[in-house]
Parts: C-alpha cells; structure tokens; sequence
C-alpha cells in the first residue's frame, strides 16, 4: 500500500459542488454548515470508540475547494490527488454525490485493490440519468465501468430499480438493500478501504435535510454501529447530499458532523 502506507493525517476539504444534482440545488452549501457543527461547543471532540479528534496534529484542514472557470471534476481529481501525495488522507465535505468519481478516481490511482464501502438509498449506479453520465445517480457505474475498485459493497440501499439490478450484477457490486440489515459481516476489507457516505441512508426523521427523502432508512445509531463495524485501512473518505436548504433547524448538520468524527475516529485508530 502506498502513500504514507494509508497512515497520513485525515484532512478535511471542502467541495461546494451541486452542479450534477438532478432533482434539488443545495448540497453545495454544505461544507461550513457541516464544518459548523464539528466544532460547535454543543459537544466535545472525542468519538465513541475513544478517540480525540483534534488532540494536536490528529486532523487537518485543507479549507474548501473553488473551480472558478475549471472544469470541477478536473478541479477535484487534481485537489484529492495533491492531497494524498502530501500524505493526506482527504475527507471531503460535498457536494452532490457527483464529486465521488473523481475524488476515486485519485484515490484508485494510488492505491490498488480498492473496497469502496458505499451507503446510500439510491445505488446511484445509472448508466445515465436524463441523458447524463455525469449525474450524481451515476458516479458508480463510472467508478465501477473504468475498474477503479476490486469490491463495491452497497448498504442501505430501498430505491433500485431493475436497470440498476441489472448494473450491480454486470459490475459484481455486493448491494446490501435496507432489508437485508445489520450487514457488520460485509465491512471488512484487506487493504485500501474508502468510505461514501451519501446521508440520504438514513431516514428522513433523523437527516431531512437532504435532496432526496427516502423514507424506511437507517437510524443514526445504525449507521454508527456500521461504521465502527469497519475493517481495513480507511484511505479517504467523503459525506455528501447533506442539503442545507432542505434542513431543520440544523439538525441534519449535527447528525452529519457527528457521522464525520466518528470515521475520523476510525481513521485516527491504530
Ligand atoms: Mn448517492
Ligand atoms: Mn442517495
């Protein structure tokens, strides 16, 4: 495994991109009101495994992510690839879900064998989407159609349609839907592991501000008891759908923020 041997400092890094949202604008505002409620006093800084998130030196912070006239997906792959070859570990904020091809396609670069642990309601593995390949339902029909990892694994998927069925099983994604939970036995990897964690997985009483409601998800505890559940080394990782826009009084911040120190915990880890 390379660089640094997966061990660099976690950093997080902002990407306000919702250019590829194919139903709501908004998740582009995301990454300071996430940021926001990480470092709010409403609660301290250790995860509920034990580890100090900002004991001196333990995160970092790459600020946000601007694209100006570039290109964004070009602008992110060369920002994460950067990241990692100062020996980083990239988090990124999105940002529609979009962002995650380029962001694995840095990451497959440096690192071989990827597992991708992957949740969600949607599977997001369109070959299109109203005529675009670039839409944020697709970003793993591209990462899995260009081989950038060895093992998808798909939890708290409720929406598939048979088109995306028929996807996962052309790619040999291990897709875990909603029924199928508690899926502790899928998270363990060998090697390089990335987490995407699109916050539309949990259901819409604990996160409602997201751009697709899908209700019958996961509960915040459920998604922490999967999240530590975790075996491998965590390379990188991103949240995104969080929608602002769509919040409650900043609830579904919190929730985000608190999902984000928890896989900084398990990056942190020895
Ligand atoms: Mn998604
Ligand atoms: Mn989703």
């Amino acid at each position: 495994m390379t660089p640094e041997n997966g061990r660099g400092v976690p950093t997080l890094v902002g990407i306000p991109f919702d250019g590829q949202s194919s139903y709501l604008r908004g998740a582009g505002e995301a990454p300071p009101k996430i940021r926001e409620a990480l470092h709010s006093d409403a609660s301290n800084n250790w995860t509920e495994l034990g580890v100090d998130v900002k004991s001196g030196g333990s995160i970092d912070d790459a600020g946000d992510l601007t694209f100006a006239e570039r290109d964004a997906f070009e602008a992110i792959e060369t920002a994460i690839g950067n990241l990692l070859d100062q020996g980083h570990r990239p988090f990124s904020l999105g940002g529609d879900h979009s962002v995650t091809f380029p962001i694995v396609k840095a990451v497959a670069a440096r690192y071989r064998d990827l597992t991708i642990f992957h949740f969600d309601a949607h599977p997001d593995l369109y070959d299109e989407f109203e005529g675009n390949r670039l839409s944020h339902a697709c970003p793993f029909a591209r990462i899995m159609e260009a081989g950038l990892a060895r093992r998808l694994v798909q939890v708290g998927i409720r929406t598939a349609t048979r088109h995306q069925r028929e996807q996962a099983k052309k790619f040999g994604v291990e897709m875990v839907e909603m029924r199928g939970l508690p899926a502790y036995e899928k998270l363990k990897a060998a090697g390089a592991v990335y987490i995407s964690f699109d916050m539309d997985v949990l259901d819409p009483a604990y996160a409602p501000g997201v751009s697709h409601r899908e209700p019958g998800g996961i509960t915040t505890r459920e998604a922490i008891a999967h999240l530590h559940a975790i075996e491998g080394q965590i390379v990188g990782a991103d949240l995104v759908e969080y929608n602002p826009v769509r919040d409650l009084d900043g609830m579904t911040a919190t929730v985000a923020a608190k999902i984000v120190k928890e896989i900084l915990g398990k990056m942190i880890m020895p």
